[in-house]
């Protein structure tokens, strides 16, 4: 049966280099109808912290990813690293190394004084064995190494094909440090045997430590699982994405408003597509279509464009009362809610989705562009009010405006079109002036969806009040043409 682990490192935020291995091994696994074990690496226990590990947790169940077992924590298994490193060392494998970290240093200096390249000098492994035990029951702090075999180390790697290494390249690396922690070789190869992985999936960074790994399961006797490792990503300037680039952790993208299925489909889509159509997937046909010899070997460029593509591509093509769901939480953190959307606003709320939704990339984008609907404050953008409510006429056509309105007894896109295009020929205005200073001043903004639409779903009450701020909207711009702060104070509807 097939099994995979997942196994970060809880020294920071899960990215999106991080999350794309756990979507790999997540597909790779149901897809072959395996398991997945989450397991925390958290051996480094000044680096490491239960908050982090919480926020990984978080992060993998915001984008839904689920796992079969763990987590496992390694913090909590420190004793059977211990055994299997001595484990070695009766088998010959492993070797005591009592050398300081300023001796070896030392040594280390002069072999590059004489231009020799470094590796362990294999000082300890030829010490009299009187001299070791000695040192042994002393309590002398001792590490434990591996002792490197002689030969190549090869793997045919499932996304880069065959790797070949030559052991003479790699050091006698140490396995248990003289503090009794162990390294990160020892551990996640005890942890992956017992855990009886037979894949392990994982970044490209791990490429070089796959063949130390290798002779770790030789040497204990174990069958090899069989390897792949993701291509690096890259920032858009083609170095590696980092920091630098801005976000690179998964929550900071829920935070952004981005929907986890269409976050799925672009972490999934950096490497590997079920199909050519770039579009939004579902889990399921992700799951059928999944495959790693499929992968591409190249490194994917991070490109932020492509998620808000897929982002508003999905917030478009979601059933409405979906998408509703999803926003919930995003308009009760505005102060927006009402339970009345859950009924007698139902059909309302579904309507004005609809309608603006087109323009919104994410759901923090849509929640300001729902805002001046629910609410009663309208923020007016000073750059909007100084384009298309100064002009002076509109003191005197407004309230024609107003009255022309206040007369309908429906409210309706067709019946308000009519009567603002009436009204503005009876002026002898270009209907575009009412047009730009209506959606200004309903709300706040000069761009938006279609401004009858707008009109009918902010209804009567709420439009004629606010027809009638404009004094209060101009108030945004000093007599200095400086800019204040946007917001109204006036608690109008
Ligand atoms: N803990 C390692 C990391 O976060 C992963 C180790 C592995 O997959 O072998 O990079």
């Amino acid at each position: 049966m097939v099994k995979v682990r997942f196994a970060p490192s809880p020294t920071g935020q899960l990215h999106v280099g991080a999350l794309r291995t756990a979507l790999f091994n997540w597909l790779f696994a149901r897809h072959h109808g395996g398991s997945l074990v989450l397991r925390i690496e958290d051996t480094d226990v000044s680096r490491s912290s239960e908050e982090m590990t919480r926020a990984i947790l978080e992060a993998l169940k915001w984008v839904g990813l689920d796992w079969d077992e763990g987590p496992i924590y390694q913090s909590q298994r420190f004793e059977i690293y211990r055994q299997a490193a001595h484990q070695l060392v009766s088998l010959g494998r492993a070797y005591y190394c009592f050398c300081t970290p300023d001796e070896i240093e030392r040594r280390r200096q002069e072999a590059k004084a004489r231009g020799q390249h470094w590796k362990y000098d294999r000082h300890c492994l030829h010490l009299p064995e009187e001299q070791k035990s000695e040192l042994l029951k002393k309590g002398a702090p001792a590490a434990i190494r591996f002792l490197m075999p002689e030969g190549v180390t090869e793997f045919n790697d499932l996304i880069h094909g065959q790797i070949s290494v030559e052991n003479k390249n790699l050091e006698d690396f140490v396995l248990l440090r003289s503090d009794g922690f162990p390294t990160y070789h020892l551990s996640v190869v005890v942890d992956d045997i017992e855990a009886r992985i037979t894949h392990v999936i994982r970044g490209d960074d791990h490429i070089t430590n796959t063949p130390k790994q290798i002779l770790l399961y030789r040497a204990f006797q174990k069958e090899i699982p069989q390897f792949a490792h993701l291509p690096l990503i890259l920032g858009p300037d083609r170095k590696k994405l980092s920091k630098r680039h801005g976000h690179t952790a998964v929550l900071s993208f829920r935070d952004q408003g981005y929907l986890p299925l269409a976050f799925f489909n672009f972490v999934a889509q950096l490497s590997w597509s079920p199909g050519r159509e770039e579009r939004i997937y579902g889990r399921e046909e992700m799951i059928a279509g999944f495959s790693l010899e499929r992968i591409s070997k190249g490194s994917p460029v991070f490109d932020l464009n492509k998620l808000q593509w897929l982002n508003s591509r999905l917030i478009n093509e979601m059933p409405v009362a979906e998408l509703i769901r999803e926003l919930r939480s995003w308009l009760e953190k505005r102060g927006l809610w009402k339970d009345a959307f859950l009924t007698e606003k139902k059909d309302w709320l579904e309507k004005l989705v609809e309608l603006v939704r087109p323009r919104s990339r994410t759901l923090v984008e849509l929640t300001d562009m729902l805002a001046p609907f629910i609410s009663n404050q309208v923020d007016y953008d000073p750059e909007a009010v100084r384009k298309h409510l100064l002009d002076p006429c509109l003191e005197e056509l407004l309230p024609k405006l107003i009255a022309d309105f206040d007369q309908l007894k429906t409210f309706t896109a067709t019946e308000l079109e009519q009567v603002v295009r009436g009204r503005a020929e009876k002026e002898g205005v270009k209907a575009a002036v009412f047009i730009h200073a209506l959606r200004v001043l309903l709300l706040g903004r000069s761009v938006g969806p279609g401004i009858f639409e707008v009109l009918e779903l902010m209804g009567k009450e709420k439009t004629l009040a606010r027809l009638d701020n404009l004094a209060e909207a101009r108030k945004v711009i000093e007599e200095t043409g400086e800019v204040k702060n946007g917001r109204s104070t006036k608690n109008n509807l």
